[in-house]
């Protein structure tokens, strides 16, 4: 037997009859992570947009935070950002982060989609 078979076997017996203590399915079909993607972060509503360039080795970076979106929505929303102002970007902890100062065409576009009043 070899080493990658031995694993393999491992995690099959001990994930079976589990139960996951996230969502209490089974572990082999625990819905943890879309739970997780479609949860909303407890935010005040106050959308805010800034710039930052702090250790980002004069990179600047656009930065949305505030948002009543599910990590889901907020990719999708930084998808389309990223594509209309043609920049590359993130999602990272509830925040969407855009490759340069982009925060006047930002705030036009979430005004638009009606993010911001
Ligand atoms: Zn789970």
């Amino acid at each position: 037997m070899k080493n990658s078979d031995l694993n393999y076997n491992l995690v099959y017996s001990t994930s079976q009859g589990s139960i996951c203590s996230g969502c209490g399915q089974a572990i082999s079909s625990c819905v943890c992570h879309e739970i997780k993607k479609a949860a909303v972060p407890n935010t005040d509503g106050v959308v805010r947009l800034f710039y930052e360039t702090k250790g980002r080795k004069g990179k600047g970076m656009t930065l949305i935070t505030g948002l009543v979106l599910s990590a889901a929505g907020l990719l999708d929303l930084a998808k389309k950002l990223k594509q209309r102002f043609g920049t590359g970007g993130s999602v990272k902890d509830y925040a969407i982060e855009l490759q340069g100062d982009f925060r006047k065409q930002a705030e036009q576009e979430l005004r638009k989609l009606g993010f911001l009043k």
